[in-house]
């Protein structure tokens, strides 16, 4: 199924993603975190892979399709994808270089056949509301970003973000652009102090703005009210989303239940909504 056949039938959506583990206890985390938060019935979770240029040719990425479509899955997120730090990297060997040349690389692939789905994989992309850090031009890069939907999303989910207005604005100039596909919200609430700061260097040029940074100085550092003050901003975030008509909400949920299921709560979301998901 696709992501955008859900969504004609639910809107807005609301799904989770989750990481893959890297230790036996990271995975115990993670399942305990998929039962958790199974009974809100999202939308969606991902087994969206996410496929990105880095480090791979494109015999490698065929082979990675074909292995997908065998295994009947639905949808990609087609990405340009972060430079590997830790480790040696040589940019030639890959065959492609932006998400733009995935995606055109997936719709040949769809025209093969060789997924069960006749359509092929749906394809997702990303977006930055704020802006992409390494496109500074921005009308430049509203014409990156429009060329690589153009090539054949189905629909974009966005990096992370502080400031609703960032997203509307974002929304707007995409329709402006001539973008009409399905944008999901990326909202990831805050819950330590570390946590911020590992968002501020992995989510690249995100905006922190005034107003939560000052409600969580006024928490001196107490890790309890820390949480609750990032987990009723994005509550709020959220229902400033809901009140604009948003396409859908996607948690990035670090593979932690306890912050998605409070703000589900309080959003007074029915869990029996969506008994077919
Ligand atoms: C929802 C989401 C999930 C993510 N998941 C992952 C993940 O799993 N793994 C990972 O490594 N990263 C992930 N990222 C991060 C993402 O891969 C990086 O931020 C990457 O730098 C940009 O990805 P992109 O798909 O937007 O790339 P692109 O669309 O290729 O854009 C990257 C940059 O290149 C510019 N650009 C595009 N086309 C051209 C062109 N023709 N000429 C010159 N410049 C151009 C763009 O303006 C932009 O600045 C994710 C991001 C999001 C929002």
């Amino acid at each position: 199924m696709h992501i955008t056949d859900i969504m004609q039938g639910n809107s807005p959506t609301f799904s989770f993603e989750f990481f893959p583990p890297r230790t036996p206890e990271a995975a115990d985390t993670l399942y305990r975190t998929i039962r958790d938060l199974e009974s809100y019935m999202p939308d969606f979770v991902d087994p969206i892979p996410h496929l990105t240029c880095i480090c791979h040719n494109e015999e490698e990425i065929e082979a990675v399709l074909l292995r997908y479509a065998k295994s009947a899955i639905g949808n990609i997120l087609a990405l340009g994808g972060d430079r590997p730090t830790g480790m040696a990297y040589d940019q030639s060997r890959d065959s492609f270089r932006h998400a733009i040349d995935l995606v055109k690389f997936i719709r040949r692939f769809n025209d093969s056949g060789a997924h069960p789905d006749r359509r092929g994989f749906g394809i997702g992309v990303a977006g930055f509301p704020e802006g992409h850090p390494t496109t500074p031009n921005r009308l430049l890069e509203m014409d990156y970003f429009r060329a690589k939907v153009h090539a054949g999303a189905d629909y974009i989910i966005t990096q992370l973000f502080f400031d609703n207005d960032d997203f509307l604005d974002f929304r707007e100039r995409c329709a402006l652009a001539g973008i009409h596909i399905p944008i999901i919200a990326g909202i990831m609430p805050i819950t330590s102090i570390g946590g911020l700061k590992r968002m501020a260097e992995l989510a690249g040029g995100a905006r922190f703005p005034a107003k939560l940074l000052r409600a969580l100085q006024h928490c001196q550092d107490d890790p309890d009210m820390v949480r609750r003050v990032g987990i009723q901003y994005a509550l709020e975030q959220c229902h400033g989303l809901l009140e604009n008509d948003v396409a859908g909400i996607h948690f990035y949920t670090l593979n932690r239940s306890d912050a998605t299921r409070l703000i589900f709560d309080s959003l007074g979301i029915r869990r029996d909504r969506n008994p077919e998901a």
